[in-house]
């Protein structure tokens, strides 16, 4: 874990392995159809940092030049020089300063998951690779928190908006540990936020959260009963699915190397 008492300030303090990584996430990320133009992967760097690309498709993220370091604190880049940065970096800012132990952060736009953030069927866990989304997966209304005044573009723009989103995965764990209750949370009309505590986890989490939304669509559009996992179920195949993180990262890493689209020149 790059995360450290000593805060990392620039681009050039941050290992080349973890941005290379990094670019490989995002490109992945694309691969999988979890992000187009829009959408965004970040990994804390310290306790009160966090990497970003700039205002960029994450596909054509290829070098450290694309990167800049925010601050937890209030989702400003460091460098006060730094290039335009996503609008909705305030999603990651608040994650992290919300869960000490939640060092990567996925939003997504999925199609896939969209049509649960607006229906009141709930996403939950009925494929044995997903069981980490739980019996109900938790979907943040971003009606709940606007004002008279606000302008309701539905993005998360601000510190305010970026703390209720945090909030909505549930509070930090029991026994005090600083993950989310929920490690993934839909956004009304809008997409999702996944977190994990490595950038591999939170890849495999977006890819198997929109793969158990299609499998569940599938099913109740057989018209029949369908049957979800039990909390016990979800909770057995969440922990056997973290334990095998590691195997499909090199397939998922040559997949998007042998493919032109993307360059990781880090
Ligand atoms: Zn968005």
């Amino acid at each position: 874990m790059p995360d450290s008492d000593t805060p990392v300030t620039k681009v050039s303090q941050v290992s080349p392995d973890l941005i290379r990584k990094y670019i490989d996430g995002c490109h992945i990320l694309h691969y999988y159809d979890l992000v187009d133009a829009y959408g965004h992967l970040s990994v804390r760097l310290s306790p009160s940092t966090f990497l970003m690309s700039r205002y960029m498709a994450p596909a054509l993220v290829a070098w450290p030049e694309d990167l800049v370091v925010y601050k937890v604190e209030d989702g400003e880049p460091v460098d006060p020089n730094a290039p335009r940065g996503f609008s909705e970096r305030f999603i990651h800012s608040e994650i992290y300063k919300a869960y000490p132990d939640v060092h990567a952060t996925v939003h997504s736009h999925s199609l896939t998951v969209i049509p649960f953030s607006i229906s009141s069927q709930p996403l939950s866990a009925c494929f044995h690779m997903a069981g980490f989304l739980g019996c109900r997966v938790p979907v943040w209304d971003m009606d709940t928190v606007y004002t008279d005044d606000d302008h309701r573009s539905m993005l998360v723009s601000s510190t305010r908006f970026g703390m209720s989103l945090a909030q909505a995965l549930g509070g930090a764990g029991e026994g005090g540990r600083g993950e989310p209750r929920y490690p993934v949370v839909l956004m009304r009309g809008h997409g999702m936020v996944v977190t994990a505590d490595r950038i591999e986890m939170v890849v495999l989490r977006s890819i198997y959260t929109a793969q158990n939304a299609r499998v569940q669509q599938s099913a109740i559009g057989l018209g029949g009963a369908v049957k979800l996992f039990t909390e016990k179920e979800a909770r057995d195949t969440g922990g056997t699915t973290a334990q095998g993180a590691v195997k499909p990262w090199p397939l998922w890493k040559r997949e998007v190397e042998n493919s032109t689209l993307y360059q990781n020149l880090a």
